[in-house]
């Protein structure tokens, strides 16, 4: 029950009316009776100085941040996190005493999905496909993780090579940088992470690839995306031999890692595994 104590967690971004945010904060502080409440404020166009401000002045405990505005909060906070700086994302608030500093939980999600999927980065070749935030964040878990190899293959070829200067000035790791053409055709790759919204409902005819030669060798194809759970990319994985992930569960663990960074605990596993479970559930009868 909501009184007079509870504290109060939210969403800013714009639009956040369709967010899964508030359903899996709210479960994790039921199953773990934590007294607070997790809501969404939409927030127009040139307001988020107003919104940073006004969450400060409310004392909302903390806050996550999504598109657009998961760079811009970065001219607003006191602190960055080092990875979250490296991304040039943040998307979750945290007081940290009176200030506030900016975590990325998004490269946390995604690795703690692939781990729970049994895969491991480490002395792997892999191939992310788009230059977006996302692919940012993938690209810097990739590097931490010691992959061996990794290429960035996007549209526009600019893009990728700004990642693969951020990421070979921060980690000891050989990037090379092509276009979606030209790495589609390669065998080389063992994990192939696809990181742009092509193939995303309503649009699910659309896939980034248009020869599949670079799944016949991979072991494993990640998309980002979650709605459909199967995209025109990853049923082209899974028929030649991948082990596929969807981007859900990198969803539900970059919330998990938000609601443990705010609460200072860690969430444990047999919770997480169940309140997965009732995520998924809900995502398919959406
Ligand atoms: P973003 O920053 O806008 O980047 C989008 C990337 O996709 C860019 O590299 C862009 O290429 C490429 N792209 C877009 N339209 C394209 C097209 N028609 N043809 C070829 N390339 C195209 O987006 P983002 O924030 O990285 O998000 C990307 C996807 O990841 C979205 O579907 C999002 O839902 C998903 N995502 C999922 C999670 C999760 O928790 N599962 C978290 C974050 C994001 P250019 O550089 O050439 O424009």
């Amino acid at each position: 029950m909501i009184t007079g104590k509870t504290k109060v967690y939210g969403l800013i971004g714009n639009p956040v009316a369709q967010s899964f945010s508030p359903f899996i904060h709210n479960m994790l502080a039921d199953e773990l009776n934590i007294d607070m409440t997790y809501v969404t404020f939409p927030v127009a166009t040139g307001n988020l100085h107003n919104a940073y401000q006004g969450m400060k002045a409310l004392g909302v405990q903390g806050m996550n941040v999504t598109v657009p505005y998961k760079a811009d909060i970065m001219n607003e906070i006191d602190f960055i996190d080092e990875e979250a700086k490296n991304i040039g994302a943040v998307n979750t608030l945290v007081y940290e005493g009176a200030s506030i500093r900016g975590y990325n939980t998004d490269w946390i999600g995604l690795l703690r999905s692939l781990k729970r999927n049994g895969v491991t980065l480490e002395n792997k070749k892999v191939l992310i496909i788009g230059a977006g935030g996302s692919a940012r964040a993938t690209a810097i878990m990739c590097a931490k993780e010691k992959a061996l190899t990794m290429t960035i293959a996007n549209r526009t070829v600019s893009k990728a090579t700004t990642i693969a200067e951020v990421v070979q000035s921060k980690y000891d790791i050989k990037v090379a940088v092509l276009s979606v053409r030209e790495a589609e055709v390669l065998h080389e790759f063992d994990i192939i992470f696809q990181t742009t919204p092509l193939g995303m409902v309503p649009k699910t005819d659309a896939c980034p690839i248009e020869v599949a030669a670079c799944l016949e060798k991979a072991e494993v194809a990640v998309d980002l995306i979650y709605n459909p759970g199967e995209t025109k990319f990853l049923k082209s994985a899974r028929i030649n031999g991948c082990k596929t992930i969807n981007g859900l569960e990198m969803l539900f663990y970059q919330a998990v890692k938000a609601f443990e960074l705010w609460n200072d605990l860690e969430v444990p596993l047999e919770v997480q595994d169940r309140c997965l479970e009732i995520f998924e559930e809900a995502v398919r009868n959406k």
